[in-house]
């Protein structure tokens, strides 16, 4: 389709209250517009629109849901003079959290597919419905331009079988599809390429540990392009210490705060996404303020961000051990790109490993893809920013191009 002049998507990462997009030009990877819905379905819903190169237009809602929300985008992308109807648009590339097992890789959406994104909904009750919003309104908006989805688990359906199980009865397992499908896939699969690139090497020449440290967090290693372990599983609570999740936690937990403290399943659900990580050791979910605070002499967020990159420092190990040999170890998201302290500390005493960070290079105030450790290091360290618009953009062109 390039040969006609189709060369733009439209990335959207719909939620239940907010909608995420970009229009990107593939021709050279370039941004067009960007914009975010906030709040949609409360009165201070607002939609924060900015083209290429233009200033930022505001537009106040009421979007009391998705639909709203997404023709107020399509209107906003009109006055551009491109948008939803525009002869140059690809395709819309929709960000999709749970693919389940089936999904492991991008795909053009049809009836068949949409119903199997839905039958997915029990395993990801807080994303897969707002996703499915996106995509059935986008479709109402675009209909004849291929609606593509790419998940967030497809960059780990290649894990093992053995590390995609957990060690529970088999016959119960299956029937409730609870099996480790790990989230930010797309994440992964950007920053482990990026990473060979910065090596100069091609992807399956390359054993990568990538470290994504957003408000989410989750940790991968991945051998050869093809990823073999990654943090999160049957949802994004399990793996790292995150912003306000727990990450890894003794499963007893639950039964004992159901059975003697008496708290219902929808607030232990509650504590454990929402009111755990740094916020429920110190709380501030905001790495700045952690590592501040933690400069400051406060015992509480010290506390909390060794807790954190204690558990960092584990899966570093861990997936060393996985991988056999390790070329490169990769930080990216908000925390790892930003936070040469958390850095420092995941790394600190893992020489014996050929892990060492430079600390000239760790703290130099650069932006893009860049080495942190020293010339001689046997282990690259990078800081790779992610990119999953994107990537979102390259899967879904390259899919529906010819
Ligand atoms: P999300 O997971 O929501 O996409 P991001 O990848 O944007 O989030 O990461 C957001 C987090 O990054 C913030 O909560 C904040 O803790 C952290 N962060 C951003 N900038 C810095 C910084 N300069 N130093 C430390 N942490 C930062």
């Amino acid at each position: 389709m390039s040969g006609t002049g189709r060369t733009r998507v439209l990335v959207l990462n719909t939620g239940s209250s907010s909608v995420k997009y970009q229009l990107l030009d593939m021709a050279d990877a370039s941004r067009v517009a960007t914009g975010l819905v906030e709040r949609i379905g409360e009165d201070s819903a607002r939609l924060a629109h900015t083209p290429a190169g233009g200033r930022e237009r505001e537009r106040p809602g009421p979007f009391p849901d998705v639909a709203a929300a997404l023709r107020a985008v399509a209107d906003e992308l009109a006055a551009d003079g491109t948008g939803f109807d525009a002869p140059d648009l690809a395709a819309v590339g929709h960000r999709v959290v749970h693919g389940g097992e089936r999904f492991s890789g991008p795909v053009v959406l049809d009836d068949a597919a949409v119903a199997e994104i839905e039958s997915l909904v029990p395993l990801a009750p807080l994303h897969n419905p707002g996703n499915l919003d996106g995509i059935r309104t986008a479709t109402a908006l675009a209909p004849g331009v291929p609606q593509v989805a790419v998940f967030d688990t497809a960059f780990h359906t290649t894990m093992p079988e053995y590390a995609a199980r957990y060690a529970i009865d088999t016959a119960t397992a299956d029937e409730h599809r609870i099996r480790r499908y790990g989230f930010h896939g797309t994440s992964h699969a950007y920053v482990s390429r990026r990473t060979a690139e910065l090596l100069g090497r091609a992807p399956e020449d390359v054993n990568v540990i990538v470290l994504h440290l957003g408000n989410g967090a989750s940790a991968s290693a991945v051998a050869g392009g093809v990823c073999v372990e990654t943090s999160m599983g049957l949802t994004p609570l399990e793996g790292l210490v995150m912003g306000t999740r727990s990450g890894d936690i003794d499963p007893a937990v639950v039964l004992h705060l159901a059975r003697n403290a008496g708290m219902s399943l929808d607030a232990i659900d509650t504590l454990l996404n929402k009111r755990s990580g740094l916020l429920g050791l110190c709380g501030d979910n905001d790495m700045r303020e952690v590592t501040r605070r933690a400069a400051a002499g406060d015992g509480a967020a010290r506390l909390a961000l060794d807790v954190y990159t204690h558990r960092l420092k584990k899966y570093v190990g861990a997936y060393t051990a996985v991988l056999g040999r390790v070329d490169a170890v990769a930080f990216t998201a908000g925390v790892g790109e930003n936070s040469p302290v958390v850095r420092a500390a995941v790394l600190a005493g893992l020489g014996g490993l050929g892990l060492v960070v430079d600390p000239d290079r760790n703290t130099a105030p650069d932006r893009g893809p860049r080495f942190i450790s020293p010339e001689y290091a046997a282990v690259a360290v990078a800081v790779v920013p992610t990119d999953e618009e994107l990537e979102i953009a390259r899967q879904a062109y390259d899919l529906v191009s010819p």
